[in-house]
């Protein structure tokens, strides 16, 4: 598809990277030297450049500005025992961001050009890997229609981008949460499943009322009743309910977490009962109630896994047992963080060397 893979370099004429204070660097807000872009043009992908990490003209009528189409991924990237880097399953980022293309109206990227335009940025800014524990680079590829054209039909051309930010430690604090009965951040037949802009700037708003009163962030849940859970702002949510590990089964209103299916593949591989099926707001606090929901997490690659200490649900909060005693959500963190950072085997060929 690709011709030639050729990417353009043009490197910066000195680093910021001197100027960084690794010891204090809040996630999302710093980026490293480098950037990566490539053009489609005349039904094909082009003009693959890395340049300094800077402003770039975009044209005032981009429907990506105008109608969001735009969409984006995440993923970690580590440094290993030996110095080299490790990013976490990258081809399902790849794939994932292909799905979200599809129902964006947006070409595909190959494998080729996700892979080695990932490879070549990643080389080039190695040094900004934090070293400290817990510190990681967060890579953020994203594609966005890049037409001259106030009208709302699928775009000619695009930018597909990947830009690098070194995250400091992120400590797992437990999360107070409150379960969405009025607010829907997607339904059946929509773009929950894609991870495109739009999704996430119609979601600030519940998610600031909810913080206005104490919680963290939102359990959303479907938008036809509100009377089973979906998933949180960035992460997918799981239970332990009576020693088995329950999530809500994937739907179109639902984003496949790659962090949601490592951990489940975990909890199988460990011979833990685990249920992906319908999960009812009252069942889950019932559980609470009655002692049988012994856990609740978030799972997404900001967080890892983020333990929730209480849901708030119609003004009355529920709060789980003490973060200390859960034995599942304890050991899942611990031994996904360490496949990450390459100091357990990956058994599942999770890691890319790059
Ligand atoms: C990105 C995201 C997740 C988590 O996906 P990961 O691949 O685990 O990072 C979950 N829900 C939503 C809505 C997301 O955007």
């Amino acid at each position: 598809m690709i011709d030639t893979l050729k990417i353009n370099i043009e490197r910066v004429a000195k680093s910021r990277l001197s100027e960084v204070d690794f010891s204090n660097i809040p996630f999302g807000k710093n980026f490293t030297d480098h950037m990566f872009l490539a053009d489609y043009r005349d039904g094909e992908w082009k003009n693959l450049h890395i340049i300094p990490y800077g402003y770039m003209p975009v044209s005032p009528a981009t429907p990506a500005i105008h109608y969001g189409q735009s969409i984006f991924e995440g993923m970690k990237a580590h440094r290993g025992p030996t110095g080299e880097t490790l990013v976490f399953r990258p081809a399902d980022n790849w794939k994932r961001m292909n799905i979200s293309a599809a129902r964006m109206c947006m070409p595909l990227i190959p494998e080729d050009l996700f892979m080695d335009s990932l490879s070549t940025l990643i080389d080039l800014d190695r040094q900004w890997i934090p070293d400290t524990e817990g510190s990681s680079l967060y890579i953020r590829p994203f594609m966005f229609s890049a037409d001259e054209y106030i009208g709302i039909r699928p775009s000619q051309d695009f930018t597909f981008m990947i830009i690098l930010s070194p995250a400091g430690p992120y400590y797992a604090a437990p999360v107070k949460v409150k379960i969405e009965t009025h607010y829907t951040r997607a339904v059946a037949g929509g773009t929950g499943y894609a991870k495109a802009g739009g999704n996430y700037g119609g979601a600030i708003y519940p998610a600031k009322l909810a913080q206005e009163k104490g919680y963290h962030q939102l359990i959303w849940t479907d938008g036809k009743n509100h009377e089973y859970i979906e998933e949180s702002g960035t992460m997918n949510v799981m239970f332990v309910i009576n020693d088995t590990l329950v999530t809500p089964a994937l739907s179109d209103s639902i984003l496949a977490g790659i962090t949601r299916d490592s951990v489940l593949t975990l909890a199988r591989h460990w011979g833990m009962k685990v249920a992906e099926r319908k999960i009812a707001v009252k069942e889950i606090i019932e559980g609470i109630e009655d002692g049988t929901v012994t856990e609740a997490f978030g799972v997404g690659t900001a967080a890892t896994i983020a333990p929730i200490e209480l849901i708030g649900h119609e003004g009355k909060d529920y709060v789980l047992p003490p973060v200390e005693s859960r034995k599942f959500s304890t050991k899942v963190y611990q031994e996904l963080d360490a496949i990450k950072r390459g100091t357990m085997p990956d058994p599942f060929g999770w890691i890319a060397r790059m």
